[in-house]
C-alpha cells in the first residue's frame, strides 16, 4: 500500500482543470493560428440605465438572445451549411443533437459579434460530409477536438475527436445554427463562461453576462455542466482503476 501511494505521488496526477485544458484546449491556451483577434467592440457594452432590464444589452449569441426555441422530440437531424455564397460545404446529420450549450472558450467558432459559440454533440456515425469536402481543413491538428473548418468562410462545420481514450470519443461537435432545419434540441447551459475574458470581453460585465444567461435559463458554468464533468471524472476514475 505504501508503495502504491508513493507511486501515485510520483505520477503527480493532473488537476481537473489541466485535464480539461488538455482535452478541450479551450482554456488558457493561445488562440489557434489563423484565428482573428476579436474586436473590442464585440465585447458587451454596459447597459444604459434606461434599458428594461440591466442585462438587456448583453448579446450572448443570435440563436438565444431573443429566447430559446424548444427542440422537437421527433426530430431526426438535418443538414448544416457553411457561410460561403457558392459551393457551400454541406454536412448531413441523421440524429438529434445532445448537450447543446453556449460555450465561451476561445476555440469554438462564434458568429460575428457573439460572446459565445453554440455547440452540441451528435454520434460520430450519424455525421457525414455530403458536399464540398475539399474545402475543409483542420484548424489545429494538435488539438484534442479537430475542428474541420471551411477554408473560404472560416466556419467550423464539425469537431471530431480521434483519440480513442478521450472521454467524448465517438461524439462529433456541431453548430446547429448552420442548419435551416427546425427541431434541433435547444441549448441547456453555458460552459466556460469566464473564458470570454480571454477573447476580449470586458471583465467588469461578467455579472451582467451571468445574469443574462440565468434569465435565458442557461445556467452559467466556468467549465462544463455537472453531468459532463461527472462523465469526465468517471472516465478518468475508470482509467486509473478507482472505479
Ligand atoms: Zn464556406
Ligand atoms: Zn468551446
Amino acid at each position: 500500500m505504501l508503495t502504491r501511494l508513493s507511486l501515485n505521488e510520483e505520477r503527480k496526477p493532473m488537476s481537473l482543470m489541466d485535464t480539461l485544458k488538455r482535452w478541450f484546449g479551450g482554456q488558457g491556451s493561445p488562440p489557434a493560428a489563423g484565428s482573428q483577434p476579436r474586436e473590442t467592440s464585440a465585447a458587451p457594452s454596459v447597459a444604459a440605465s434606461t434599458q428594461a432590464t440591466p442585462n438587456a444589452s448583453i448579446r450572448i449569441h443570435p440563436a438565444v438572445d431573443s429566447g430559446l426555441k424548444a427542440g422537437s422530440k421527433s426530430f431526426r437531424g438535418g443538414t448544416l451549411h457553411c457561410h460561403c455564397a457558392n459551393d457551400r460545404v454541406e454536412v448531413t446529420v441523421t440524429s438529434q443533437c445532445a448537450h447543446n450549450h453556449v460555450c465561451g472558450c476561445t476555440k469554438c467558432w462564434k458568429p460575428e459579434g457573439a460572446l459565445f459559440s453554440m455547440v452540441a454533440v451528435v454520434p460520430r456515425d450519424s455525421l457525414s460530409v455530403t458536399a464540398h469536402e475539399e474545402k475543409l481543413e483542420i484548424v489545429d491538428p494538435s488539438a484534442a477536438i479537430q475542428r474541420h473548418a471551411c477554408k473560404e468562410c472560416g466556419v467550423h462545420m464539425f469537431g471530431r475527436i480521434e483519440n480513442t481514450d478521450h472521454p467524448f470519443h465517438g461524439l462529433d461537435f456541431i453548430h446547429t445554427e448552420l442548419s435551416d432545419d427546425a427541431g434541433w434540441a435547444a441549448p441547456e447551459f453555458a460552459a466556460f463562461v469566464s473564458s470570454i475574458i480571454e477573447s476580449g470581453a470586458n471583465p467588469d460585465n461578467m455579472d451582467k453576462v451571468r445574469g443574462k444567461l440565468k434569465e435565458l435559463k442557461l445556467e452559467p458554468y466556468d467549465c462544463l455542466s455537472p453531468p459532463l464533468m461527472d462523465a469526465i471524472a468517471i472516465h478518468t476514475a475508470k482509467a486509473k482503476g478507482i472505479l
